[in-house]
């Protein structure tokens, strides 16, 4: 699924974060120590190889709503923003940390003339929120960003699951149509 606003294309697809091979940089949904561990994190640190850890850890901690980036070693992209997302119930204001998360990442996006970045969906598997209210929350942060971006002119959302797909395209509709 395809929108477009502002010179921008936002797709969302059904896949997995470490196989986006026409992508410039791919977003980890990181933990504080900027460490392998499980999920996105894991998935992408081995696709990347051990240097990815080398460097990422050394900037940690980061707090939530942050964004560090790192070259992408063997993976097929340039780079690796590495988010920090709120725990659900947890870091407060969740809906703000979760929406600086995707500003972060795309602001040092545009800093760093990437033209295209994917994400997952930050903080909605070990971090616990909730896929819906995540799915509004990032799209309307993306959507808020799209203003202002120079560089970047593709943004997509990877979503592991089918009926994740699903949720974020219906929210998809109400933020971009
Ligand atoms: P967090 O700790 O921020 O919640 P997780 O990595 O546990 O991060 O999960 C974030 C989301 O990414 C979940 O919806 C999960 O299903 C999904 N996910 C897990 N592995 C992958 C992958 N390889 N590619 C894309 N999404 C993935």
């Amino acid at each position: 699924m395809i929108f477009k606003y502002n010179n921008i294309q936002i797709e969302l697809v059904q896949g997995d974060i470490t196989k986006q091979s026409d992508i410039t940089a791919i977003v980890n949904a990181a933990n504080a120590e900027l460490l392998p561990g499980g999920g996105v994190a894991g998935a992408i640190h081995r696709a990347a190889g051990q240097e990815l850890e080398m460097e990422s850890h050394p900037l940690a901690p980061v707090k939530p709503g942050e964004a560090v980036i790192t070259k992408g070693y063997n993976l097929a992209n340039e780079f690796v923003i590495h988010c920090l997302g709120p725990v659900y119930g947890l870091d407060k204001p969740e809906d703000k940390l979760l929406a600086a998360c995707y500003q972060n990442a795309l602001q040092l996006a545009d800093e760093k003339n990437i033209e295209s970045i994917a994400f997952p969906a930050i903080s909605t598997g070990a971090f616990g929120f909730p896929i819906k209210l995540a799915a509004e929350i990032s799209l309307k942060a993306i959507r808020e960003m799209m203003d202002k971006l120079k560089q970047v002119k593709t943004i997509r959302m990877v979503l592991f699951a089918d009926h994740d797909l699903d949720i974020y395209a219906q929210e998809a509709k109400k933020v971009f149509n």
